[in-house]
């Protein structure tokens, strides 16, 4: 959570319709910490069970799945009253946060560990008879470390000369040079986009048309913005942030400006025109819509012509752009033809008729500062060590990580980020047992069936709906470990075609930004391939994918705390099997239930069981927006809580995951045989131990600052209280803990 605000820069806004199982960064980590504390005696408690003679499994996995259990807990917390507190209130403790950090998870921890696998990878010699790609990325990141970033004019240059090929250059370090005569913002955003592929005012990207999944179109949406749009919209309450994004921004154009010898900008004049940016940003923000809007994802089809959009732009202000000319700016690189009548889906209608108002009343100089700012931050990493320092400053007031991550680690994440199929193909190479992927498969294939059958005994879902349900479930595609294709070299170096690398830095940034751009817009007037893998197969994180019915699950994530072979089922169905089954709900939630079994947005609800789905969605809703966060009241001048909206598929999932892994356990159980108990821990119930995994899934510090930026964008809440809230939902829980029955309400949907 802590660099998402680059993170986010450097995504399309496309991305917005996958479902991921937490909040992905870039990646970037500091060293991992490995503690083996003693075991700590075994005490029975009142809410475990008389211990029985237990056979106790003693493989190595067992033993260290114990320890890594035992390590977390707090065995003096009352599992009944906290069980996150139980499961995890000794993480913070032996799984210190790095000051490089603003959040430490099992998943940043095994992200880190396998930074230094990636490392590894990237620094090991040029093997004559590897891929092209992979010798490829050992360059980029080779070149990334060797670089130097002495605070040089020159090595400022490329930016500025970059810029300046866009509308003139950047006005407020350009002073009276730049003039709005020859200036035509919209061409300018437009070369925004084709040069590093990123929003620019709006969002022009090529995605899979919602109602005929198999088919590309070209989308227009709102922009994303780099602070969370909550603090630009409520600005007087996070004037701390605004104020460090103002600093940011003047600092990095004082320093571009003292490159480019303008005697006549100042100081004072940078900080004005910085205010006079800002406070078009917040207008920006001010029109986009919230996210809890977002959701709804049929009042963001909205399919018109060219035509019709230049019609309704011209409605909104006469002549501010030329939509036609701009498609044709964007693509102009590309082999591809336009004219008025080539559909586009615009997401955001409202946000696009404010905004050309918006421009029409605002001066060119200012929103020619905006866009550039977009180029500018872009490379803010990849220049000098001085402005390096400005955007960790930022980052810093946004995160609260103390220090900064080391080279290595950011040069793995630009590597990745160029060219991250080639990085994980080395990864799957190396480090991938292949048994493992054909457990995951099993054992995603057994949650399938049981959420399958689930779904057959629900009472409220009448049976048509339940028909195609299930169909959607058995249509439903899984990519498990990494692509296909990667049993073939060649595809490889088929898919980096075009990308040129060399020993140059800024480049090799700009270059395989821009090939993000080609890869993405070469995709329009062909068919969508319904295996394609949206993520590095060396990305610790799992998805599911609505316009193509598919849940990923890449290597990296079939490795400890969440998948071991060897060890208990009840472990693995426990921290990998309800991520599985997450992935899955993910198809029946929210936004999630708005497509069908192909991808396609369709209405294939009945009125009166979508009538009761909407219903128990609200129980969701009431239930994790009425969830306290004390340790932010400080920063808000309100009490804060979740945003149940926000996060109301995530916590469908969380719940529906939970349950599906639980009975498809039982099921292995019945057929295979009752497991061992684990050492350490032996007066735990093989149902206890899948509890215990599954919330170890969720042991996490946080700093405040990220706790903050996770409450107002991430759409998965905090990690306690994704342990807290299924648990308060779950019907077995307070069997299998023993607990007292509470009068809380329980909210059910899968
Ligand atoms: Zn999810």
């Amino acid at each position: 959570m802590d660099i998402v605000i680059f993170a986010i820069l450097l995504a399309t806004s496309e991305a917005y319709v996958f479902s991921s199982i937490w909040f992905t960064k870039r990646i970037n980590h500091t060293a991992s910490t490995s503690h083996h504390e003693k075991l700590i005696p075994e005490v029975p408690h009142r809410w475990s069970k008389v211990a029985k003679p237990n056979p106790i499994c003693q493989t190595d996995q067992c033993k260290k799945a114990a320890e890594a259990l035992i390590e977390n807990m707090n065995r003096t917390a009352d599992p009944c009253e906290n069980f996150y507190e139980f499961a995890c209130g000794g993480w913070e403790k032996t799984h210190p946060m790095p000051p490089t950090e603003a959040s430490w998870s099992q998943f940043d921890v095994a992200a880190d560990k396998n930074l230094y696998e990636i490392k590894d990878i990237l620094e090991s010699d040029v093997d004559l008879n590897e891929p092209s790609p992979v010798t490829d990325i050992k360059m980029v990141y080779e070149t990334c470390i060797k670089r130097d970033s002495s605070d040089t004019k020159e090595h400022l240059k490329p930016l500025l000369d970059l810029m300046s090929t866009m509308g003139g250059g950047w006005p407020m370090v350009s002073g009276n040079t730049w003039n709005d005569e020859n200036f035509v913002w919209y061409e300018t955003a437009a070369d925004v986009i084709f040069q590093i592929f990123s929003s620019s005012i709006f969002g022009v990207f090529v995605s899979n048309d919602p109602k005929n999944t198999k088919a590309y179109v070209i989308t227009v949406d709102q922009p994303s913005f780099v602070l969370p749009r909550e603090m630009l919209v409520k600005s007087s309450t996070y004037k701390r942030q605004l104020e460090a994004y103002k600093t940011f921004i003047a600092e990095t154009a004082w320093v571009l400006a003292k490159a480019a010898g303008r005697s006549d900008v100042t100081r004072s004049s940078i900080l004005h025109e910085a205010e006079e940016m800002i406070e078009f940003e917040k207008k920006l923000a001010n029109m986009a819509s919230p996210r809890e809007m977002r959701r709804n994802v049929l009042r963001t089809y909205n399919p018109m012509t060219l035509r019709d959009l230049q019609e309704w732009s011209d409605m909104a202000a006469p002549n501010q752009i030329d939509w036609l000319k701009y498609v044709r700016r964007i693509t102009a690189n590309l082999t591809l033809s336009f004219n008025w009548t080539e559909r586009v889906i615009v997401r955001e209608t409202d946000f696009i008729f404010r905004c050309i108002q918006l421009i029409q009343e605002t001066s060119p100089r200012t929103i020619a500062n905006y866009i550039h700012w977009g180029v500018v931050k872009h490379f803010v990493k990849d220049l000098t060590n001085k402005i390096h320092q400005l955007a960790f400053e930022f980052e810093r007031v946004l995160s609260g990580a103390i220090d900064d991550k080391p080279r290595w680690k950011e040069c793995i994440s630009v590597a990745n980020s160029a060219l991250e199929m080639a990085l994980g193909y080395s990864y799957v190479q190396k480090h991938f047992d292949n048994s493992a992927k054909l457990a995951a498969l099993e054992m995603s294939d057994n949650i399938k069936s049981v959420f399958s059958e689930e779904l057959g005994k629900l009472g409220w879902m009448d049976a048509a709906t339940k028909e195609l349900a299930r169909q959607k479930v058995a249509a439903m595609a899984r990519h498990i470990g990494y692509p296909a294709w990667f049993s073939n070299s060649s595809a490889l170096v088929h898919y980096y075609e075009g990308l040129e690398v060399s020993d140059n830095h800024f480049n090799n940034v700009l270059y395989s930004s821009r090939f993000k751009f080609f890869r993405n817009f070469k995709r329009l007037r062909t068919t969508s391939d319904r295996d394609e893998w949206i993520t590095s197969p060396a990305e610790v994180n799992a998805f599911f994918n609505p316009p193509k019915n598919s849940i990923i699950f890449p290597a990296a994530i079939l490795q400890p705390p969440f998948f071991k072979k060897e060890r208990l089922e009840a472990l693995n169905y426990g921290a990998i099997g309800v991520i599985i089954g997450h992935e899955i709900s993910h198809a029946f939630d929210d936004v999630g239930r708005q497509y069908d079994a192909e991808g396609n947005l369709a209405e294939w609800w009945t009125e009166s069981t979508k009538e009761t789905y909407l219903n128990k969605s609200q129980c969701f809703v009431n239930q994790y927006g009425n969830y306290r966060v004390p340790k932010l009241d400080g920063m808000l001048n309100a009490e804060a809580k979740l945003n149940g909206v926000n996060t109301l598929g995530e916590n469908i999932a969380d719940n529906g995951g939970l349950h599906s892994a639980l009975v498809a356990y039982r099921k292995h159980v019945a057929k295979n045989g009752a497991e061992p108990g684990l050492p350490g821990l032996e007066s735990f119930t093989a149902e206890q131990l899948f509890f215990l995994s599954f919330a170890n899934n969720w042991c996490e510090t946080i700093t405040k600052e990220s706790l903050l930026q996770s409450v107002l964008s991430d759409p998965h809440s905090p990690h306690s209280y994704r342990v807290l809230g299924t648990i308060q939902n779950s019907e077995d829980f307070p069997k299998i803990f023993n607990c007292p029955r509470k009068k809380v309400e329980a909210c059910v949907m899968w």
